[in-house]
């Protein structure tokens, strides 16, 4: 094994760069692979260019008879691509997305073969799909699922297969996939918030959520990653001491990037610049091989396909440069980990950023309304917010080494505090000409067009604002945005749609004027939501404290922060905009407490395996050494003698020992409490059991076999080390 960690340094070490080539500009290769609109112009038929235009912008359907024609096209596209088959991709509840290949090939009654790709195939597929997680709704209603195409996000070639973005549903309707329950809660957010703006702009018909994320990632070379059992199997680290040097000197962050990483991200941005996928900013993270990876932002549901869809593309772009991407949350104990913020606003049909301060105070009172609006959503919803970013990988992140807490709280700076403390002080009912002035003038026509940025300092806020969007940070790296942007757009639709209620009520009951009644609700959201709002620091034990006051959740783990998500809140949040039902809420809970137990039970059966398969046996080895060495010393300087010369030997060969009992002791206590926690029928239970029964005993394990490390001679320890996979280059 030994052999394997210093072959693996060896190859790393010889690794040259590999050659690029770069398009003479980006904008030329831009989309190339994409099925866009020019695309669409130039393939697509009068009608079926219209059909499918509409469908993107109003959602309407498309007639069956034109989908031959598109489908025909897209084709005849596809093909003149290089592409041979066809895929419907999908986003079903493992995380990752999913395919399944068709040839265009098809032989016909003579004998001879033709390519073909009819509607029905462009529409609607049925992929064998009883191998994917469902949380018992296909058993429920013995229905089987299907794929139907997303027309509202282009479709695409990779390598030679044209993928068709689509969504997976069940045959009586329930989603089994992350986009259906995300494109319905778009549509409710539309809704929602085209009928707010209104009292702005008659003229919007249309919102769009928007989102950029930004994707913080790890890169090992791929000999050093193959060389450690564990990063193979659970994408991280279970054991491995600190190295001397850690992140503490900043001196990777924002330094140059090391050469064989640049061509690998080079690569990578020409591959996402043929798939449509706008990348802009690279950089160097805090921690060592930590990079970042950021696009201009998109409309919601493209942002979430497009950020899938580069998961998957930079590890096929690593494979070629020899580096595996590690996206877990917290690859590595005692360095920074790897969120995926999510930043979030609204644009009008109209081009304005709803959540950007305008020049005019009626257009600040339209900002205010939006702005006001989400912190109240995420204040009455808190909890919920803090359980779509819960996972067994992203616990390890949360709270730790400049993450975000597992409390939701609110940033939003000193400028819009003061604006806000103003607005609070607002008269109760109708407001006096006067009053309504002096407000306009010198509170809401005070805002700057351009905010201060005064978030840099604050890092720790798991949902800050950020001059003209929110910043959703305490999304893990690993995560699918469409989980937490459902629940973002699906608490903020229900917010408006109550706004809308109060404002209205209002204006009828009590004759007030649109902008009084506007004040007045927005004074009461201030006052009923200062609880989540946060300028401190956000993590420690002081936040904690205060936190626990205000009232606000602490699910520091996953099973009990799932919890919520099967609240009668949560169910009648998403029953009355019709997102989800209570039996894909259900379905959905159920998937990821099953899903966590198992993250856990890999793990603790791979932490197992290390440490008696490869640490004790090398412990001994190393001990009998020692043993060795004692023995010639007594032979060379007699009994009476030795120990003054073995002390330090005599130690190490005891401390040898106490570590290989603890380690063994751990393994055995931890493998009976997996054996019980297997008995467990209920999932969430079970979940519940391998959370705090089984995971403890990792730390026991880990810190009895980071001790031997250091214990142990170097040549002889197989695993490579801390030092050695963040700093070798
Ligand atoms: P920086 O923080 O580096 O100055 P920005 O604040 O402009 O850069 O952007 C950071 C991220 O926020 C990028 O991924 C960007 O696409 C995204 N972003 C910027 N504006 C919006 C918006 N209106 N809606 C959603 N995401 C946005
Ligand atoms: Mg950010």
């Amino acid at each position: 094994m030994s052999k394997l960690r210093f072959q693996a340094l060896k190859e790393t070490l010889s690794r040259q760069p590999i050659e690029v080539k770069d398009p003479a500009r980006r904008s030329e290769i831009f989309g190339k692979n994409v099925f866009n609109e020019p695309v669409m112009r130039q393939f697509l038929t009068k009608d079926s260019y219209k059909s499918v235009m509409d469908a993107i912008e109003n959602g309407s359907k498309i007639e069956r008879n034109l989908a031959d024609h598109i489908s025909t096209g897209m084709k005849e596209w596809a093909i003149s691509k290089g592409a041979t088959h066809y895929t419907h991709w999908f986003q079903p509840l493992t995380g990752s997305s999913a395919e399944k290949h068709d040839a265009f090939f098809e032989t016909v009654e003579d004998g001879s073969a033709i390519e073909k790709f009819g509607g029905t195939a462009l529409v609607q597929q049925e992929p064998d799909a009883s191998s994917f997680p469902n949380g018992g709704i296909r058993n429920t209603f013995e229905a089987r699922g299907y794929t139907a195409w997303d027309p509202t996000s282009p479709a695409f070639i990779l390598g030679s297969t044209l993928c068709i973005p689509t969504v997976f549903v069940s045959y009586t309707g329930e989603a089994l996939d992350y986009k259906a329950p995300l494109l319905r809660s778009l549509q409710s957010l539309d809704q929602a918030a085209t009928d707010v703006v209104k009292y702005f702009n008659k003229k919007v018909t249309k919102v769009n959520a928007t989102l950029g994320w930004e994707q913080e990632y790890f890169l090992i070379d791929s000999a050093l990653a193959a060389s450690r059992p564990d990063i193979t199997l659970s994408g991280r680290t279970l054991l491995g001491h600190s190295p001397a040097k850690g992140q503490q000197l900043d001196d990777h962050y924002f330094g140059a990037i090391p050469s064989r990483v640049l061509n690998f991200m080079r690569d990578m941005e020409n591959e996402c610049m043929l798939l449509g996928i706008p990348v802009k900013t690279r950089h160097n993270e805090v921690a060592p091989n930590q990079f970042e990876l950021a696009p201009i932002f998109e409309e919601v549901n493209l942002a979430v396909d497009h950020n899938l869809l580069l998961m998957d593309v930079m590890e096929k772009v690593a494979d070629r440069h020899h580096f595996k991407v590690l996206f877990h949350e917290k690859p590595f104990a005692g360095v920074n980990g790897s969120g995926k913020h999510n930043n979030w606003s609204l644009a009008t049909s109209e081009g304005v950023n709803l959540l950007s301060p305008g020049s005019t105070p009626m257009k600040n009172l339209q900002f205010l309304t939006f702005f006001i609006n989400t912190i109240k959503a995420v204040y009455e919803n808190e909890e919920l917010l803090r359980a779509t970013i819960a996972s067994a990988s992203n616990d390890h992140r949360l709270g730790a080494n400049e993450a975000p807490p597992a409390i939701i709280s609110v940033f939003i700076g000193s400028q819009l505090t003061e604006v806000l403390d103003e607005l609070e002080k607002v008269t109760d009912g109708k407001l006096s000409p006067q009053e309504k002035t002096e407000l306009k003038l010198n509170v809401v026509g005070k805002i700057p067009e351009i905010l201060l940025d005064n978030t840099d300092r604050n890092r720790t806020s798991p949902f800050a604002f950020t001059g003209n969007k929110f910043e959703f940070r305490a999304v893990g790296s690993t995560a699918n945005c469409a989980n937490p942007m459902t629940v973002l757009n699906s608490i903020v639709a229900k917010q408006l749609k109550e706004f809308k209620v109060e404002v209205d009520q209002l204006i009828k009951e009590k004759k007030m004027k649109k902008d009084d009644a506007i004040f007045n609700v927005l004074r009461d959201y201030i006052k009923k939501s200062k609880k989540i709002r946060f300028e401190g620091d956000g993590y420690g034990e002081a936040w904690e404290k205060e936190a626990e006051k205000r009232g606000l959740s602490n699910n520091k783990k996953t099973p009990e922060a799932l919890k919520v998500k099967l609240s009668d809140k949560t169910i009648e949040l998403y029953e009355s905009l019709g997102v989800m039902n209570r039996v894909e809420v259900e379905a959905r809970h159920e998937i990821e407490v099953e899903e966590y137990a198992m993250h856990i039970q890999i793990e603790g059966r791979v932490l197992g395996d290390i440490a008696r398969n490869h640490v004790i046996p090398t412990a001994i080895r190393y001990q009998n050494i020692l043993i060795e060495n004692v023995k010639g010393l007594k032979e060379i300087y007699g009994e009476a003698n030795f120990k003054k010369h073995a002390s330090e030997q005599l130690t190490l060969i005891e401390e040898v020992s106490t570590h290989i009992e603890k380690i063994n002791k751990g393994i055995t206590e931890m493998i009976n409490e997996r054996k019980k926690a297997n008995k467990l029928e209920n999932q969430e239970d079970k979940a519940f059991a391998y959370c705090n029964e089984v995971r403890p005993y990792f730390d026991v394990i880990r810190y009895h076999c980071d001790k031997l490390e250091l214990l142990i001679d170097d040549e002889l320890w197989p695993l490579t080390k801390y030092r050695e996979l963040l700093f070798t280059r």
